[in-house]
């Protein structure tokens, strides 16, 4: 490796001072793990085949830190790891490695408040992603958190097999406004947070990948910040743009009628309806059309094969088309 398994910065064999502190709290933690992946699977032996999902697939295990070694651990564990998940999708062996770039493409292109993340290796060599929970405190208690199938009170029993697909972005700005204090700052977050997964074809953004966290501080609901972001059309390339549509209710804007995709017109409307002042939407979607070529290079220097690299790339040109286009003539 000659790039930072955390940050992607070039000239690093290793964690660099600064992903040292995020992740390790300064501890000097090797990029590779004691154990290989035959010895994590023996450990890992109950695996959900249920879900036919990326999310579903892949499965994780936590990790705890003793004596600045990473280890296995049933309970009590301050990271997960999530290796090169099982399945019949396409090119999983990417998968950790394209979570790792999703995750950073968030954090350093647009300012998304992300799970700490990098990338590992096993002691055979094998690729997987690292993240640090971000519920549990400096003193060991966890923070109370939600995803959004628990906020809407949505299960596989209430609501079928579908539950953490069956609603929509929509809606959940609904819930957002309904229990969180400072509703705009969060509401932004979350716009920001669904317009970055359109862009980087992240077509499983379901329920259950946005939760609350309660601030023990002040005892008030906000976002958590992002987790399990990665460009899904890599691994399922006729799965469909957005796990939910944007609008409840089958809405559709004059541009969706008339050209079955999300474009800038959609996230207009879904902005208002969220109620984001106009000028902060500009910018953002500004910064989502203007930082294609960073993002490219940042794409570059991750350890993708070249043929997903050029596939991530093409995926980024075609969402920025999409977001540069305005049917109501907007733009
Ligand atoms: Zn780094």
């Amino acid at each position: 490796m000659t790039n930072c398994p955390g940050c992607l910065k070039a000239g690093h064999h290793t964690y660099c001072p600064s992903c040292r502190k995020r992740l390790f709290d300064g501890k000097k933690v090797s990029p590779v793990l004691a154990f290989t992946r035959p010895m994590y699977n023996q450990a890992r032996s109950a695996v959900t085949t249920e879900r036919m999902s990326i999310s579903g697939v892949q499965t994780k295990m936590s990790l705890r830190l003793r004596d600045s070694r990473l280890e296995m651990t049933e309970s009590g564990g301050e990271y997960f790891l999530k290796p090169i998940p099982h399945g019949e999708f396409q090119r999983l062996d990417a998968a950790p490695i394209n979570e790792h770039l999703t995750m950073q493409i968030a954090k350093q292109m647009f300012g998304i408040p992300v799970a700490e993340n990098a990338l590992v290796a096993f002691a055979d060599g094998e690729m997987a992603y690292l993240t640090r929970r971000f519920d549990i405190q400096a003193d060991g208690s966890r923070s109370l958190q939600e995803d959004f199938a628990q906020v809407a009170q949505r299960s596989e029993e209430t609501h079928g097999r579908n539950y953490k697909y069956d609603f929509s972005y929509e809606e959940i700005g609904g819930l957002i406004r309904k229990h969180v204090a400072a509703h705009q700052v969060e509401m932004e977050k979350f716009l920001q947070l669904v317009a970055f997964n359109y862009y980087v074809h992240n077509g499983d953004a379901h329920l259950k990948n946005f939760s609350l966290i309660r601030n023990d501080r002040y005892g008030d609901y906000i976002l958590t910040p992002a987790y399990d972001l990665l460009n899904t059309r890599l691994h399922v390339p006729n799965e469909s743009r957005t796990a939910l549509p944007l609008f409840k209710d089958d809405f559709a804007t004059a541009s969706f009628r008339a050209n079955a995709f999300y474009a800038y017109d959609d996230f207009h409307e879904f902005a208002g309806r969220l109620g984001l002042h106009p000028a902060r939407f500009g910018r953002m979607m500004q910064r989502l059309r203007d930082n294609e070529s960073a993002v490219c290079s940042l794409i570059d220097r991750s350890a993708l094969s070249e043929e997903c690299k050029q596939l991530y790339k093409q995926h980024v040109q075609d969402s920025t088309r999409a977001l540069s286009y305005s049917f109501d003539g907007r733009l």
